[in-house]
């Protein structure tokens, strides 16, 4: 059974050294009410660098060599719970390892006929939730709107953008490399789409929200954003769902004070995080299944193999290395 562990808290962008693959013998036994889960798939997520500094936040900080923890897909192979056979999928927040032993308030049980198991993790869990409430709740998005999304080709902001599209939105989205502009363009139907490492930000806003910017859902943070938050309408939305830009930050990023803006333009800017939503999660799922399986959303997925990679696919996030949700396969079903 092999795990991964954080051996050492990250300065700036995370490393490899930072992460040890171990290997022990044993799986672990189970007791009454356990079920021993084969990892699949593993989610690697941006939140997960938060919890690798010792910072408190609204989440614990991962304890220094322990085995990592996030979202993963598996399979029961053994089973002392009732509720559970072996054979059946699940997802749950469990340790980066080839085996785990769950209890069953720690799992949910997939249905492959609704989504394939792998967006239990993506599109069809908490990403795709995170884009649903985020959007629809703080949002609230009206025909002819204009939403702009910053991240807008990984796991949340691809699914922000085709649910703002849905409800009838103009959608401009900002990334980082030319394929997921043509992804998204050609793919996803966004109206527009602007490379910030290519493109010059400003001019780009400007030129594609002539009507002004009623709802700007924010991934990134940084400079991005403020060129975008200066586009915003008479009681614009700002959704504040994540600032990957500054993550691996040594210094507090400032920038500019928009207070003011907020105040002429009767704008609400509000943060959130999915588990505000958690007792909405299960109306959520079923209706981005729905979309899914009905053809009204799409994604990607980019999966690297081996438990091994994680620590990679990881640090990859913070390169831009991730088109749709970025997975690891650990192995096969
Ligand atoms: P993504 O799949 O979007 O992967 C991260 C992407 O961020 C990369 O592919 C990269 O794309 C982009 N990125 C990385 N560094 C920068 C940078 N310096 N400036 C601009 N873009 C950058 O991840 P998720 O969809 O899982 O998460 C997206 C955001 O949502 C994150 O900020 C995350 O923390 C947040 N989040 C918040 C939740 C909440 O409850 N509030 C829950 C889940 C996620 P590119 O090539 O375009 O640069």
């Amino acid at each position: 059974n092999r795990s991964i562990l954080l051996v050492e808290r990250p300065t700036g962008m995370p490393s490899d050294q930072n992460f040890k693959l171990v290997e022990k013998e044993e799986i672990p036994r189970l007791h009454a009410g356990e079920v021993l889960i084969q990892t699949i798939y593993l989610s690697v997520d941006p939140y997960m660098r938060g919890r690798m500094s010792g910072r408190k936040s609204y989440i614990e900080p991962f304890a220094l060599n322990e085995v990592l923890s996030g979202g993963i897909v598996g399979q029961v192979i053994e089973s002392k719970d009732g509720n559970y056979k072996v054979g059946d999928f699940v997802e749950g927040r469990l340790g980066w390892s080839d085996y785990n032993v769950a209890k069953s308030h720690q799992i949910r049980k997939l249905d492959p006929s609704i989504a394939p198991i792998s967006t239990a993790l993506g599109i069809v869990g908490m990403p795709g939730l995170t884009a649903y409430f985020g959007l629809l709740d703080i949002g609230n998005p009206k025909e002819g709107e204009t939403v702009v999304v910053s991240g807008a080709a990984g796991a949340v902001g691809s699914t922000v953008g085709q649910i703002a599209k849905l409800k009838g939105c103009k959608v401009i989205g900002i990334v980082g490399t030319e394929e997921k502009c043509q992804y998204l363009k050609e793919d996803l139907h966004f109206d527009e789409v602007i490379n910030y490492k290519t493109d010059n930000i400003k001019d780009k806003v400007k030129q594609y929200t002539p009507d002004g910017v009623d709802i700007y859902f924010d991934n990134v943070g940084g400079e991005i954003s403020d060129e975008v938050m200066k586009r915003i309408n008479y009681k614009a939305r700002i959704i504040l769902c994540g600032q990957i830009s500054s993550y691996n930050a040594t210094e507090v990023v400032y920038g500019p004070r928009i207070q003011g803006l907020l105040v002429q333009k009767s704008a609400l800017m509000k943060g959130f995080i999915v588990g505000d939503y958690a007792d909405n999660h299960e109306e959520g799922l079923k209706q981005l299944g729905e979309w899914v399986n009905s053809g009204k959303l799409q994604y990607r997925e980019n999966i690297v193999e081996g438990l091994e990679k994680a620590p990679h696919a990881f640090i990859g996030l913070f390169k831009g290395d991730n088109l749709g949700k970025q997975l690891v396969k650990v192995s096969d079903y």
